[in-house]
């Protein structure tokens, strides 16, 4: 159902909702509130925030500081106690304040004054159920009472689909899907808000937990490729690297070797920050695949990695007769046809590219390890279609946002992980410097020192463009502007956005990588492994609109040789949350403090990736249910009671069954 054919939706509101990734019926009913306001009637307690009615006593009386700046003050009596209230800048309720009126106040009682400072009044007595308000995220065009009111105008055609098995309904005594959807829409009382969302949280991560289990189950009922490689085999290639592995490195390498040559099929996922020096593990295991025989594939999340990855590893492999090819979107047919042949052929080795790699059309001799990169941008459904592309191939999956090991254990169930803690030797940190937009002057000062020293930057802003001309926050086309306006008589700068056409991005990276241009605006599409040796300071604007683990990473866009790097967050906002950042460099650290924080909504940085998003759940607060449903999903898999639900078509449709 069109979004536009539902009650008090036009274009506009539309498009508004859009913005929040709202594009059905059921992306609206589903969107959920992240917080309930409560008003209750509270104790007088000295200090606190309380809520209080009673009848007013007294006419209200108005002092004016000056024209905007005004007090009033008035007397109330609840339960034959008289109070004194006290509120700013609320003189336009006088008229509505009438002696003998119940009223409700909210704010701060200070009991030697016998006094409230009251943050709101309301025109009402409180009921004696508490009144609850959904509140939910919005964008600015509709109000989050405005978003509720269309939610429950057309609550009555979403179509609930109940998932959760009963046994499991009564264990927990959930109520069921429909009631849960209503009640937390409209909230009538604590209790039985607080079992819709038990129910919703449950019902999320059982379906997560569901479909991790069922991999993990998938995975161990198959036996892998046996492999029979000698570790001083790999040495003598080991010897050539132009550097020495660090131990973490090593102990990587060594994991991957056991898991190559055991029966088993190995699903790892290699974690490491930025910089860390992943990329040569996993050339490292293309190399052992190689020499077992097996054609490699390395699979990255756009065409500028791939690429990347491509001129890397054919350095490395320079001295070798290792067949290396690379497959994106981008190649002319013809070209393609020619890669597929020689793939069938087996005149090629290791093949690089993006998901093109499993297009229908590729079809491999004898595929024996896929590695992904920055593994959370694909989805689990075109993981095991590639999976399945060889016979059962070994995957490694490299990831630099660094989960905490309790999270990982439970979230990556079905894979074995090992970590790089340290950096290489001989790289400097970045220094992070947290900058508000009154510090242009030091800001552009930063810029200026490594412009000067023939040092390239990249900006950052939260958006393209500003449509509507309504938004706070920077834009990439405003930035350039300014900063041309600073820089451009010396300095050459371009943009980058993922509304670009391919060949735009291509051109543009290609220039900034040549330096040819030397400031680079762009939206966090860089976010993910682009390598420009030569830059040194990357400024990111309206900072707070990022998570720490997505900051921590586009950080890693710089300091990827021995020169000093910088990193300059620029934000007005939430500056102590961001203040992290400036005092570690650790992406392990970084990650548990987003946790602590934000819980996963933000691990994996922007919002529509990853399969590891929870609306309503919060890894960290609602951790323990995790791990019942985990239990329970492992239960009901092995009991195979779902193969005639709903549940199996569920699994069905998020995974592929083969
Ligand atoms: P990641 O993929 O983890 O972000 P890379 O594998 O791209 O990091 O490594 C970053 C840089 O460090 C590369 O230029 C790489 O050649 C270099 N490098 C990797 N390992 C080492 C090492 N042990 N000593 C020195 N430099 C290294
Ligand atoms: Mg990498």
């Amino acid at each position: 159902m069109n979004l536009e054919d539902l009650k008090g939706i036009g274009t506009k509101t539309s498009k508004l909702l859009n913005k929040l990734n709202i594009f059905t019926l059921n992306d609206l009913i589903e969107y959920y509130p992240y917080r309930f306001n409560i008003l209750e009637r509270t104790n007088l307690v000295d200090n606190e925030e309380v809520v209080i009615d009673g009848i007013v006593e007294s006419i209200p009386n108005v002092f004016y500081f000056n024209k905007r700046m005004n007090r009033m003050t008035l007397r109330i009596n609840t339960n034959n106690k008289i109070i004194n209230i006290s509120i700013f800048n609320r003189a336009f309720l006088k008229p509505n304040i009438k002696v003998g009126n119940y009223i409700t106040v909210i704010g701060k009682y200070d009991m030697k004054h016998n006094t409230i400072t009251a943050s709101d009044i309301k025109l009402f007595r409180l009921p004696n159920n508490p009144i609850i308000e959904p509140i939910y995220h919005v964008v600015k065009g509709i109000t989050s009472n405005q978003l509720n009111k269309i939610i429950l105008n057309n609550i009555e055609l979403y179509n609930s689909e109940e998932l959760i098995p009963d046994n499991l309904i009564d264990k927990y005594r959930l109520l069921n899907k429909k009631d849960s959807i209503s009640v937390i829409h409209s909230p009538k009382d604590k209790n039985s808000l607080n079992r819709a969302l038990n129910y919703l949280k449950y019902e999320e991560v059982f379906l997560f937990m569901l479909k991790i289990n069922y991999l993990k189950n998938k995975r161990t009922d198959i036996l892998g490729i046996k492999r029979n490689i000698n570790k001083e085999d790999v040495d003598k290639f080991i010897d050539t690297l132009p550097f020495k592995l660090t131990i973490d490195q090593n102990k990587c390498i060594d994991n991957i070797l056991n898991d190559l040559n055991s029966n088993n099929r190995m699903n790892r996922l290699l974690q490491g920050d930025v910089g860390s020096g992943k990329t040569i593990c996993a050339v490292i295991a293309l190399y052992i695949n190689y020499l077992s025989g097996y054609q490699g594939v390395l699979m990255a999340p756009t065409e500028i990695l791939s690429i990347q990855h491509y001129n890397n590893i054919t350095k490395l492999f320079k001295d070798t007769n290792i067949k290396v090819e690379i497959l994106t979107g981008k190649l002319k047919v013809s070209e393609k046809k020619e890669i597929y042949k020689k793939l069938l052929n087996k005149e090629i080795d290791i093949l690089i590219g993006t998901h093109a790699l499993f297009s229908n059309d590729v079809v491999y001799s004898n595929l024996g390890l896929v590695i992904t990169d920055e593994q959370h941008r694909f989805g689990v459904n075109q993981r095991s279609s590639l999976k399945d592309k060889g016979i059962n191939p070994d995957i490694l999956y490299m990831s630099a946002t660094p989960i905490p090991r309790t999270y990982a254990i439970t979230l990556y169930g079905d894979m074995d992980i090992s970590s790089i803690h340290t950096m290489p030797s001989g790289r400097k940190e970045v220094i992070t410097l947290l900058k508000s937009e009154k510090e242009l002057k030091d800001i552009l000062d930063i810029m200026l020192q490594e412009l000067k020293n023939k040092h390239q930057v990249y900006v950052v802003a939260p958006l393209i463009e500003d449509e509507e001309g309504t938004s706070d926050n920077e834009n990439v086309i405003e930035l350039k502007e300014k900063i041309d306006k600073a820089f451009g008589k010396y300095f050459k700068s371009g943009i980058l956005h993922g509304k670009m056409s391919k060949e735009d991005k291509d051109s543009i990276m290609d220039k900034f990588k040549n330096n040819e241009i030397n400031i680079l605006i762009s939206t966090t599409v860089i976010e993910v492994g682009v390598d420009v040796e030569n830059a040194t300071t990357i400024v990111i604007w309206d900072s707070y609109r990022f998570g720490l683990s997505q900051l921590h990473q586009l950080r890693g866009r710089v300091g990827r040789n021995n020169l000093q790097s910088y990193c300059v967050l620029v934000s007005n906002k939430e500056t102590e949350r961001l203040n992290i950042l400036t005092t570690t460099n650790d992406g392990f650290k970084v990650s548990e403090e987003d946790f602590k924080l934000r819980g996963s909504g933000d691990l994996f940085g922007t919002r529509q990736s990853g399969d590891m998003q929870f609306k309503i759940a919060n890894i960290k607060r609602d951790f323990n249910i995790l791990l019942r449903a985990k239990e329970d999903t492992q239960q009901l898999l092995d009991s195979k009671l779902y193969v005639n639900s709903n549940l199996y078509k569920f699994i069905e449709n998020s995974i592929d069954i083969s």
